[in-house]
C-alpha cells in the first residue's frame, strides 16, 4: 500500500513556506500530491495552469511530487487518489483555529464514507512563518520584488 498525502491549498502563489512544508513531509510519504483547489467563483491572481507549471518546476525531477488542480470536496479528491492523509502547515493561532475546524469536519465527512482520512500538521519554519500568499500578491501588485518569497517566480503568469 503506497503512502500518499495530499497538500491542498490555493497556492496563489506557491511560496517558500509551502515548499518547505512539502519538503519536510516528503520523507514520510511515497507520493505527495499538491492539489490546487479551484473555486470557479473565485478570482485568482495567477492562472491555474501557470500555478501547476510553476509548482512542478519547483520540484522538477522529483517523481514523488505530483501537482493537480481539483474542484469539489478535498476529501473526495483524496479518495479518488487513494490518499489517506491531508497535509497542512501551521503558522499561528489563527491558522490553528481555522485548521482545527476543517480537520474535524473532514474527519466527520470521511468517517461517513468509511474511509477515514487523517490530517497531519507541520509547524512552519521559524524563518518562513511570515510568508503569506495574500501579502505576496499585494507586493507583486505594487511592483515589489517577490523572488525572496517564491522559488522560480518567473514561471508564474498573472491572470489578465
Ligand atoms: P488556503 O487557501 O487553503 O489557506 P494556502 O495556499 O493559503 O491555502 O495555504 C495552504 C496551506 O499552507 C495551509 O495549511 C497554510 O496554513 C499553509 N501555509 C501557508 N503559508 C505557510 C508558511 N509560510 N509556512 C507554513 N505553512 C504555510
Amino acid at each position: 500500500m503506497k503512502r500518499i498525502g495530499v497538500f491542498p491549498g490555493s497556492f496563489d502563489p506557491f511560496t517558500k513556506g509551502h515548499e518547505d512544508i512539502v519538503r519536510r513531509f516528503l520523507p514520510l510519504f511515497d507520493q505527495i500530491i499538491i492539489a490546487i483547489g479551484v473555486n470557479s467563483k473565485k478570482k485568482y491572481m495567477y492562472d491555474t495552469n501557470s500555478r501547476i507549471d510553476h509548482i512542478s518546476s519547483v520540484f522538477d525531477g522529483d517523481e514523488r511530487v505530483r501537482v493537480e488542480a481539483y474542484e469539489g470536496l478535498t476529501i473526495d479528491f483524496c479518495k479518488k487518489n487513494e490518499a489517506g492523509y491531508l497535509l497542512r502547515g501551521l503558522r499561528n493561532t489563527t491558522d490553528f483555529e481555522f485548521e482545527k475546524s476543517i480537520a474535524h469536519m473532514n474527519e466527520v465527512i470521511s468517517d461517513l464514507n468509511e474511509a477515514p482520512i487523517e490530517t497531519l500538521f507541520l509547524m512552519t519554519d521559524k524563518n518562513l512563518s511570515a510568508i503569506n500568499s495574500s501579502i505576496v500578491r499585494e507586493i507583486k501588485k505594487n511592483n515589489g520584488d517577490i523572488s525572496q518569497f517564491v522559488t522560480n517566480e518567473e514561471r508564474l503568469i498573472i491572470n489578465t
